[in-house]
């Protein structure tokens, strides 16, 4: 194969990939839905486990601390404890999570406890990111995953401020007829 026959077959594998993110990402924004229908801080994710080639989700599930009064529900936790139970294991080797907001260090610390090796986020977390918003999780000493960000960016983000905007408006209309 000549230099320009493998370039051009790496570019086809690079947008193969990147079409199947954007894929799964579509998912995890479906889980980030549920929530902003719930009244909770839009965030989704998935897990996707490779095996033999293929590619299929495992765990899907999305931010409930309001309704749960748990500290720790955050997608991901949920998504990872789920993909825990379906496999029968504490090590999610071979698993992508995919997630509509850059994780923030208690999940990115889970992230590397339950060995999953690839991380998708879709909008950076400028208040809490753990991967190089606000720390990098990725410069310690534990299991690093590979990460890619900014999958779809603009349509996790904005659901994220469309969510903050109505609570906002709701807040002022509380603080009014108080
Ligand atoms: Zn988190």
């Amino acid at each position: 194969m000549s230099y320009k026959d493998r370039k051009k077959a790496a570019a086809e594998r690079a947008a193969a990939r990147l079409a199947e993110d954007e894929g799964f990402m579509r998912e995890a924004l479906k889980e980030a839905q549920a929530a902003f229908d719930e009244g909770e801080a839009p965030v989704g994710c998935v897990i996707v486990r490779e095996k033999d080639g293929r590619r299929e989700m495992i765990a899907s599930a999305h931010n409930t601390r309001e309704r749960d009064k748990r500290a720790s529900a955050h997608a991901e936790h949920d998504a990872i404890d789920t993909a825990c139970r379906a496999l029968g294991g504490w090590r999610l080797t071979g698993c992508t999570l995919y997630v509509t907001l850059e994780p923030c260090p208690m999940c990115a610390g889970l992230i590397s406890s339950a060995r999953i090796e690839r991380v998708v986020y879709g909008a950076k977390d400028p208040k809490a990111g753990a991967y190089r918003s606000v720390m990098n999780m990725l410069e310690y000493p534990l299991f690093r995953p590979k990460v890619t960000g900014g999958v779809l960016e603009d349509e996790c983000g904005d659901m994220l401020r469309r969510f903050f905007s109505v609570m906002r408006i709701k807040d002022k209309e509380k603080a009014h007829h108080t």
